[in-house]
């Protein structure tokens, strides 16, 4: 078992405060690694790296930084296999999507470094005779980047390319669930080649060294993904020193079901979207609205499919649903289905997983409930394999339900009648809509992010990726040798 330091100025070191805290497997509680509970002097230390690297950083070319991020995903494309078996070893999920979580990273670093050759800006005509006016985009300073568990390679690589692409340098805190997934991309971005200091990398408590880089005012601006909570009190403390922050928060994402679908593939793509990564994804497929017409005959088949679902090993690929991310989401899940068991009508499921290995990790049942809209487990994210199924009398209705939640990212319909298709991607309140796929399946060329407490209002990947990395500057040139006044008329 390796004992990892704080990554500050291309160095391994070690915490001030000389202590240290466990990366444990959901598995089978297995402990991985050992790293610093960090403290706000260490996140000083990182910020002063990270400021001295600053300016060669953003006058290094963008082209030339964009080579060391897709240098970083070639090692990465090398080596899949091994950080896959990562992901799923400290995260939990299956191991086709651990493997998956590393090719999203692989996808962005690759879609990213060729922004090195765009950062585009805008020229446009002046009013005024003999001027030009144009915009580039300039890095921040010293950004930080606070992630989740659940994406424990994806998402902090959304974050750090975009970051260091736009020039900027960066104190990164990871998740205490899941460090050892970060500290592995840390030694790869050093062998890509980033020089030192352009990276920090702190460990410990968020409300210790995450809280320290929210309120530092040397630290110019906070990326965040994470739970509502925590995404208010980040954005509150940021406020006292008026610091940019993007949030991207929970979900509580609906599937609509309409009477024409096709419901076999509307059943499999609830499936994956309700219980992929044991439902413990931002846009997890948490409420299954379906026609009445047909609700009878969808759920049926929903049901018989789920049963046949594996639970077990993440990393033996035979398995559909691993674990949970640790005791506390354990808890987190179960609450809620005790909740929903006094509200709603079980259908299956409903237990934690026990005897023999199940003994050793933190394995729930998928589970569905028939529900009422309105009750707490219709209405609150669960983020857990929990599905709430709803019946809605039309379209309208459908659309109703689904948009009277306080979240806005993911949204999904299955129809065949495309007039209905349009009218739900007019009508749905989320940041994403599919149509005829399920709420799950981030593409990292397109925007991602969502409305109302999902966030506010920023977008991340896609061609809104550095839109909270940079800074535009507006530039004026004047080549007319003589004083021209915009918008002031000659009275002489
Ligand atoms: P948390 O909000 O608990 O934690 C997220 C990160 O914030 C962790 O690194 C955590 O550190 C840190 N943190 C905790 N408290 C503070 C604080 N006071 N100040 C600064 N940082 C702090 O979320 P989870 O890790 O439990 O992730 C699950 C949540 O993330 C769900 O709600 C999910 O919907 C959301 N999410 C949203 C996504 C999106 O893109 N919209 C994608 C994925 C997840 P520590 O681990 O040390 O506590």
């Amino acid at each position: 078992m390796k004992e990892y330091g704080l990554y500050i100025n291309g160095k391994w070191v070690p915490s001030e405060s000389g202590q240290t805290f466990e990366t444990v497997s959901p598995i089978d509680g297995s402990v991985l690694a050992t790293f610093p509970k960090g403290t706000a002097a260490d996140v000083h230390r990182a910020i002063d790296a990270a400021e001295a690297a600053f300016p060669k950083w953003k006058h290094t070319p963008a082209p030339k930084r964009g080579e060391i991020l897709l240098r970083a995903a070639q090692i990465m494309r090398q080596r899949k296999q091994e950080l896959g078996e990562l992901v799923t070893s400290e995260m939990g999920k299956v191991i086709a999507e651990g493997k998956g979580d590393v090719q999203e990273a692989i996808d962005f670093l690759e879609y990213i470094s060729g922004e090195g050759r765009r950062m585009l800006g805008e020229t446009t005509p002046s009013e005024l005779p003999n001027k030009f006016c144009m915009t580039v985009r300039q890095p921040i300073g010293v950004v930080g980047c606070i992630t989740p568990w659940n994406f424990p390679m994806a998402i902090p690589i959304w974050k750090i390319g975009a970051a260091l692409i736009s020039g900027n340098t960066i104190v990164f805190k990871p998740s205490s669930l899941t460090p050892l997934c970060v500290a592995r991309l840390i030694e790869i971005l050093e062998e890509a080649g980033l020089p030192a200091g352009v990276i920090n990398f702190v460990t410990g408590g968020g409300g210790t060294v995450g809280m320290e880089i929210v309120k530092n005012p040397r630290v110019k601006s906070i990326s965040f993904t994470g739970g509502v909570p925590t995404g208010r009190e980040i954005y509150a403390a940021a406020a006292q020193h008026l610091k940019p922050v993007e949030l991207e928060l929970g979900g509580k994402n609906p599937q609509i079901v309409m009477e024409d679908a096709n419901f076999d593939l509307a059943v499999e793509g609830v499936l994956f979207g309700a219980f992929g990564t044991a439902g413990q994804r931002c846009t997890a497929t948490s409420r299954l609205i379906i026609h009445a017409p047909v609700y009878d005959e969808v759920l049926g088949r929903l049901v018989e499919r789920t049963r046949s679902l594996k639970l077990g090993n993440p990393l033996d690929p035979k398995i559909d649903v691993g674990p949970v991310a640790d005791e506390g989401q354990k808890n987190s899940i179960l609450e809620y289905i005790e909740i929903g068991k006094q509200e709603a009508h079980l259908l299956l499921g409903g237990d934690l997983c026990t005897g023999g290995d199940y003994d050793k990790g933190h394995y729930i049942e998928p589970t569905i409930f028939e529900t009422e809209h309105g009750t707490r487990i219709s209405k609150e994210e669960i983020f857990g394999p929990v599905l709430s199924v709803i019946k809605a009398k039309d379209f309208e209705d459908a659309v109703r339900i689904a948009n009277d939640v306080e979240f806005g990212l993911s949204s999904s319909i299955y129809t065949k009648d495309v007039n209905l298709a349009f009218r739900a991607v007019d009508m749905l309140e989320t940041g994403i809509t599919y149509i005829n796929a399920p709420t799950i399946g981030a593409e990292v060329h397109l925007p991602f992010g969502g409305t109302k407490n999902t966030g506010n209002g920023g977008r991340e990947a896609g061609t809104t990726a550095i839109d909270e990395f940079t800074e535009v500057k507006t530039v004026f040139v004047d080549y007319s040798n003589r004083l021209q006044k915009a918008q002031i008329e000659e009275e002489k």
